[in-house]
């Protein structure tokens, strides 16, 4: 690969689609398409009030693999063998200097600091115990059960981010070219987040947020409108994040240099801990969050996609590997759903994307299992 051309370009498909990315050189399956930072990242509400301990920047885990799991199996005394396999570093962990927020570096502290945590620190205003910013994090809490989608944190950090921001209009200009439909083109579907169940509390958000972070300069995000079009845009565009502490333990076992037996006997007590957080705790592995990423934002979906979002750092670094071989001019398509609802059937499918992401699915899997009334049918057989 060579690394001074770029790899991909954005392009305007048409009016329906919008943008999309494509290919400018040739990619094969498991090829490193390209490699990007989020503009702002917030871990989910409901991780973070469980317990799973991550950077407030970067979202590396801030728990070693033993406290990690310790936690997520309930065992107190637990102990993991080959300790060397832990990469978290706590002697290099720091906490703002006014409030409790943690960091997994002074550099992330610092970054965090320049960019939005100026606004957001919660110590700002001294004496006040009923701070806004608490208020607004309850209030999404209540609203938004997991498993989570998307985080009022992103919000926060994005009205921060330009309140903080020498060139304001440059900084809003950024988080403008993100999608931010409220409706669907045709107007026959708005974003789940915004539907009428929620109308009361999205308006008591928008309160809590004009309290908290009114700007002059910012008016149009703070109106009835432009406070819906933010929380669309970080539902429809927010790429779930994850990392964990005992996963990067268990990839580097794998580089171990152990004889057979002892290779046997690892694999059988990882195995057995599997159960255990399956029954402790089970599905939410991971400090789970969500991310703005320019580049990731611009791919369309395909239920068959030829490029998948990897956070192999264990931190808010996304990389876009190849899965599919991709030839120049080609586009670079992602799956929008989880793992858990990809492979539910058509309808679920193009239900579940519809209400996210404001668009009904035509993609070759979706064109081909298509029959008769089965969008219109009420019955949810999840065949695959
Ligand atoms: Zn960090
Ligand atoms: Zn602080
Ligand atoms: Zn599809």
């Amino acid at each position: 690969m060579d690394d001074y051309l770029p790899s991909v370009e954005v392009r305007v498909i048409d009016e329906e689609k919008g943008k999309g990315l494509f290919a400018l050189h040739k990619f094969d399956p498991g090829d490193v398409i390209f490699e990007e930072r989020p503009l702002v990242c917030a871990q989910f509400l409901w991780n973070q009030a469980y317990g799973y301990l991550a950077c407030d920047y970067c979202m590396k885990p801030l728990e070693t693999a033993e406290e990690n799991v310790r936690r997520l199996t309930g065992i107190q005394d637990l102990q993991l063998p080959y300790p060397e396999c832990c990469s978290t570093r706590k002697d290099e962990y720091v906490e703002c200097s006014y409030c409790e927020v943690s960091y997994c570096s002074p550099d992330c502290r610092d970054q965090a600091w320049e960019q939005y945590h100026q606004v957001l620190c919660t110590a700002s205003l001294l004496g006040n115990t009923n701070h806004p910013l608490d208020e607004l994090q309850d209030a999404w809490r209540e609203m938004h059960y997991p498993p989570e989608t998307a985080s009022i944190m992103l919000i926060a950090r994005m009205i921060a981010t330009v309140k903080q921001a020498k060139d304001k209009a440059g900084a809003a200009h950024l988080f403008s070219q993100f999608c931010h439909k409220i409706k669907s083109s045709s107007g026959d579907m708005a974003h789940r987040l915004l539907g009428r169940q929620f109308q009361a509390q999205v308006e008591h958000l928008r309160q809590l947020i004009i309290k908290g972070l009114q700007d002059e300069d910012l008016l149009q995000w703070f109106t009835a409108d432009g406070f819906k079009s933010l929380i669309a845009l970080v539902g429809t565009n927010g790429q779930g994040i994850g990392t964990s502490a005992f996963g990067v333990w268990i990839k580097n076992c794998d580089s171990l240099e152990i004889s057979e037996e002892e290779q046997e006997k690892l694999n059988a007590f990882i195995h057995n801990l599997y159960e255990k957080i399956e029954k402790e705790t089970g599905p939410y592995l991971n400090n789970e969050g969500s991310g703005l990423f320019p580049l990731q934002s611009a791919c369309n979906h395909s239920c068959v996609p030829n490029a998948e979002a990897t956070f192999p750092y264990n931190n808010f670094t996304l990389v876009m590997e190849a899965i599919k071989e991709i030839l120049p001019g080609e586009e670079i398509i992602v799956c929008y759903l989880d793992e858990s609802n990809r492979n539910r059937s058509r309808h679920s499918r193009i239900k579940l994307l519809r209400e996210n992401y404001l668009f009904t699915c035509t993609c070759a899997k979706c064109e081909s299992q298509r029959c008769d009334g089965d969008f219109t049918s009420d019955s949810e057989a999840d065949v695959k």
